[in-house]
Formats: structure tokens, sequence, C-alpha cells
């Protein structure tokens, strides 16, 4: 089987599947053949990359060097990076090769692809769905079978989410391990860059050929990598897993609840020792995430100014009018009530009662993660509290959708690494899994995942 082959196999896949889908925003057809081509040219006569030849699709807030980056934004819709994201010159060197760019919510606002500014993507498992967000395209192409793999990003749960709608396996490393050095930045203390895949195996190689320090992040950590694939044992004897009882409460599906309980079950069956403990500030990580996160996003959406990137509006009386059009023109509701609610949180006067209060309560949360590590290998619950939800059901309800993240935000805020395993189904729809690990600690959480999986 020659690369040329497997980027065939892909475009079959998307030529009979993404009319139902729509997991794209971008196709690289040419760019992917001439990759081929040059590889299987190279192929024999040299050492090959960790992912040789394999298809994968990159979501769209990921700048591509020559290849549009959108995020999924009618203000970026033309823009053109001049230079490759780290991770995708990692990926360059990893050999594999780039089929496209996929669909998510915008600048990563959402979690279910509906405020992508083209199209909403479909889940492939009933298309009347949400494949969740914001990589739902990532989330869908790898669900689909259109790519091998994909890279998302995970500032409140958007790796995690979407893989657990869409039943297959997304992982949100550590803050710092993956670099952040090209990706559009919605929340920067926040955000992390993973890989979506179809199993923990292929996960832990992804994981493998993104991970490292770069100068180019200065919150990059510099810290050694371990083989991510090598501590795939299948052995979790005596692995000290908490469960926190808050992970089951208010609005969890019953059915959900009962997929999780049944795969402890399955790791006790194999040695693993199950406790129930409390991470009692839990409850504030929704309102504490949406300050913190909406003030980041001013902040950083303020280079969209009409002057520096991607789409200028016409006719402007002068230079404010040129911030003004363009930004009212270019930015999509969710996009305008974060900028409004995070410039409202940090603005003088509530600056104290709002943003620097979510911070403290940030540290709170974080020292709940802490004290059950000090005890626990892993905090074991579900991804979300439900399973996916019809299209258009939560759209004109913003507080309803910022619910469905009350059991990923938590992770992001602490920082720590956290991986979504498919646990089951619940009428057709597919249940995640969701596997905490200590910082720096994705062998644990990779190992743990593989051994139930
Ligand atoms: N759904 C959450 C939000 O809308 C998380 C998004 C994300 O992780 N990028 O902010």
């Amino acid at each position: 089987i020659t690369v040329s082959d497997l980027v065939d196999a892909s475009y079959k896949r998307i030529a009979a599947v993404e009319d139902k889908v729509k997991a794209f925003l971008t196709l690289d057809e040419e760019g992917a053949r001439h990759t081929a081509k040059a590889l299987d040219e190279q192929s024999g006569s040299s050492a090959r990359g960790l992912l040789f030849g394999l298809p994968v699709g990159i979501k769209d807030n990921i700048v591509t060097e020559g290849l549009t980056t959108t995020c999924a934004s009618q203000f970026l819709r033309n823009f053109n990076p001049v230079y490759d994201a780290t991770v995708v010159t990692k990926l360059k060197k990893a050999q594999s090769v780039t089929i496209g760019k996929l669909n998510m919510d915008e600048f990563a606002m959402g979690g279910s692809n509906e405020n992508s500014s083209f199209h909403p993507t479909y889940n492939p498992w009933n298309q009347e769905y949400v494949p969740g967000g914001s990589s739902g395209g990532s989330a869908a192409a790898v669900a689909a079978g259109e790519v091998f793999f994909s890279l998302g990003s995970d500032t409140g749960g958007s790796i995690r989410q979407p893989a657990s709608y869409c039943g297959i396996v997304g992982l949100k490393p550590t803050y710092g391990l993956v670099s952040r050095f090209g990706l559009v930045a919605f929340a920067s203390s926040l955000d992390q860059i993973g890989p979506l895949t179809k199993n923990v195996e292929d996960s832990a190689y992804l994981l493998q050929a993104i991970a490292g320090h770069d100068p180019m992040d200065s919150t990059s950590l510099n810290t050694d990598i371990p083989d991510y694939v090598s501590a795939l044992t299948g052995d979790v004897k005596g692995l000290r897993v908490a469960v926190p009882k808050e992970y089951f409460g208010q609005g969890i599906d019953p059915k959900v609840k009962d997929a999780v309980l049944t795969a402890l079950k399955v790791l006790e069956a194999q040695g693993a020792i199950v406790e129930e403990v409390s991470l009692p500030h839990s409850e504030y990580a929704v309102a504490t995430y949406y300050l913190l996160a909406s003030s980041e996003a001013s902040s950083n959406l303020a280079r969209f100014d009409g002057v520096r990137y991607g789409v200028r509006a016409e006719n402007p009386k002068n230079l404010l009018d040129v911030y003004l059009k363009s930004r009212s023109e270019g930015f999509g509701d969710e996009v305008k009530r974060r900028i409004m609610l995070g410039t409202y949180a940090l603005s003088s006067g509530y600056y104290d009662a709002y943003y620097l209060k979510a911070q403290k309560v940030r540290t709170l949360i974080k020292r709940d993660f802490d004290q059950v590590f000090e005890q626990y290998d892993v905090i074991i619950g579900p991804t979300v509290p439900t399973t996916a939800f019809k299209i258009g059901s939560q759209a004109n309800d913003p507080l309803t959708m910022y619910l469905n993240d009350i059991l990923t935000i938590p992770v992001n805020l602490a920082g720590v690494p956290a991986i979504s395993v498919p646990c089951g189904f619940a009428d057709g729809l597919p249940i995640g899994l969701q596997i905490i690990g200590k910082p720096l600690d994705e062998s644990t959480v990779l190992r743990v995942a593989h051994a139930y999986e």
C-alpha cells in the first residue's frame, strides 16, 4: 500500500459521505496528492516519520501556510496564513498528509458547531443531531472515516465533548504540553491543542508527534516527553480511581450515569480501586469559566480590527468606522456576546468584582484537584451529562448550551490532562467516559483509557 493509496481512500470516503456530514471547510486535494507523491518517492530511501503517510484533518483555528484558516468566521473568510503553527510543522516532520481544514464554532466559541458562520456539521451517527463543538468538524471527520485522525483545540471541553458525542477518543493535554504557537487564541490561559482519534493507541502516537517545548510559545513547558505508546501496558492493577460525586448531580441523563458506572466496574474487575470523592467547588466552574474565557477573548479578539487580518468593511467614513463596521459585520452573535461580557468584566469598577473574583475561584477549583490527586491516580466520570442534542434545540438558549461543558470546564481551569473514550450508547448516540490525570501524567491517562477500551 502506498501513501497515494491512503490519500485516495480518504478522498473517496469524503466524496461518499461529506455531503451528509459537512465536516470540512477547506479541502486541499492538490496539496495532499503532491505530498503523497513526494512521500512515495522517498519511501524506502530514508527513515520514516512517526505518522508516515497518514491522512490528517486540522481544525480551522490552527494556521496552515498557504491554506485558508478562517476560524469559521466571516472575518477571516479570506485569511491565508504565511506560516505554519508549530503543531503543523511537527505533523509535517512526522510525515502525515494534511487533507483539509475542519469546521468549528466561530473562534471556538460554542459546543455544537451551529456557531460556524459557514454551515453546521452533522453528527455521523444521526444527522439530526449536533456533532458537539467547538471541534465538531474534527470529531465528525474521524467518526465518519474521512481522515485517520485530526487535531482540535480545547478551551472548556471542545475536544472531549465532540469526541463524546461522536463516539471517538479525544485528549486535552496538560496546559503547556503542546505549543499554542499558530493556534488562533480564544482564551490563552485555557487553550490547548490535542488529538481526536478512533482509538487510544492512535491518540498516544499523535500526542507523541505534537508534544514538546516550543520557544515560540512562552507558556510552553520545558519538560522531557515520555514514550506514550509504551505506556499502554493494559495494566491497571492497584490503580487508585477517584469518582467525584458532583459529576453525577442534577441534569445527568440516567443512561449516561449507568454507562459510566458500568465502565467503573470494568476497571474494578481489572484490579483498580474505585472510591467516591468530592470536588466541592465544581458548581462554580461554569460561571468562573465564562467570566475568564470571555475576558481573555475580548482582549485576544481586539486584534481583529479590519486593518491587520481578514476582511475590511467597505465604505467606512473614517478610521474608527473601519473598526466598528468590520467588527459588526465580521463577528457572529456568540462572539459579540462574549466580547461584550468580557469587556464588561475587565472594565474598571467591575474588574475586582468579576475578573479578579473569578481568578480566585479558579485557584480553589485547582486546589480541589490537587487534593484528590494526593491520594488518587486518576479521576473518572462522564465527559458530558447527556448524549448529543438535536440541531436547533439549544441554539437560542446560550445558558443551556453553556451547561453542556459543566464536567469538562473544571479540567481546563485546573490545567490538567483528560481524555474522553467511548463507553456505550443511549438511543443510538454515543456516551463518553472522562479520565482526568495529574499534570503531565498523560501516560497514566492513556494507560487507563487503553485498558478500558
Ligand atoms: N463550549 C465551550 C465554550 O463555548 C468550550 C469551547 C472550547 O473549548 N473551545 O466556550
